[in-house]
């Protein structure tokens, strides 16, 4: 059997690199067309490094049927950082262009950024909509702009409109770092996730 040699394409303003016949129709990071690709040039000097970028993000939630404070609404101020390896692109100097990181991972995370963290079986969440739905900010409001990318996935469900993630295990770290590695694995090539909320720490690790 003989060894296939894929070819790689490098997006010119991101640096995210896919590997494949012909370059993708657009970048999955920045969303540049095709054209902005360039095919990489085999052999070379390649230097494999690890992007580390942080995000904040402020949520509210509670621990349904916890013996302990916990079990009442409240706050955090959450920071994930975000590891993610490849190598560096010759002619930006960067593995994935920190803002593309940051701002990739920011379209699905602002979701959970000054939002309502619940689980689906919490019997707050029909009284939070209902108290939205008599303020009319239930479908969104004017003054909610920073929203973001809208998903469903079998661990979380967003609601960008009304800053509300419902999630099906109890958000602990632990819990929501498999929801936030769910939801970017696909983009961005992932080594490592921490995320850091008040006392608590958990990371993952691929
Ligand atoms: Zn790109
Ligand atoms: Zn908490």
């Amino acid at each position: 059997m003989g060894v296939i040699k894929m070819k790689q394409w490098v997006c010119s303003k991101c640096g995210y690199v896919y590997t494949g016949e012909s370059a993708p129709a657009q970048c999955p990071v920045c969303h540049v067309p095709s054209s902005a690709f360039k095919e990489k040039a085999l052999g070379g000097e390649k230097r494999v490094l690890t992007s580390i970028t942080k995000l904040n993000i402020q949520y509210a939630h509670r621990f349904l049927g916890y013996i302990g404070e916990a079990q009442y609404l409240h706050g955090h101020t959450g920071t994930l950082t975000l590891e993610v390896e490849g190598e560096v692109n010759t002619s930006n100097g960067f593995v994935v262009a920190c803002n593309s990181i940051k701002n990739h991972a920011w379209e699905y995370l602002v979701n959970f950024d000054h939002a309502i963290i619940l689980q689906k079986e919490d019997p707050i969440l029909p009284e939070l909509l209902k108290v939205y739905e008599a303020q009319g900010i239930k479908g969104g409001s004017p003054w909610n702009t920073s929203t973001g990318r809208a998903f469903d996935t079998d661990l979380a469900k967003a609601y960008p409109e009304c800053r509300l993630v419902v999630v099906k295990k109890v958000a602990t770290v632990e819990n929501l770092i498999e929801v936030f590695y769910t939801l970017l694995k696909d983009t961005l090539n992932i080594k490592k996730l921490t995320f850091t909320s008040g006392d608590n720490a958990a990371s993952f690790s691929v």
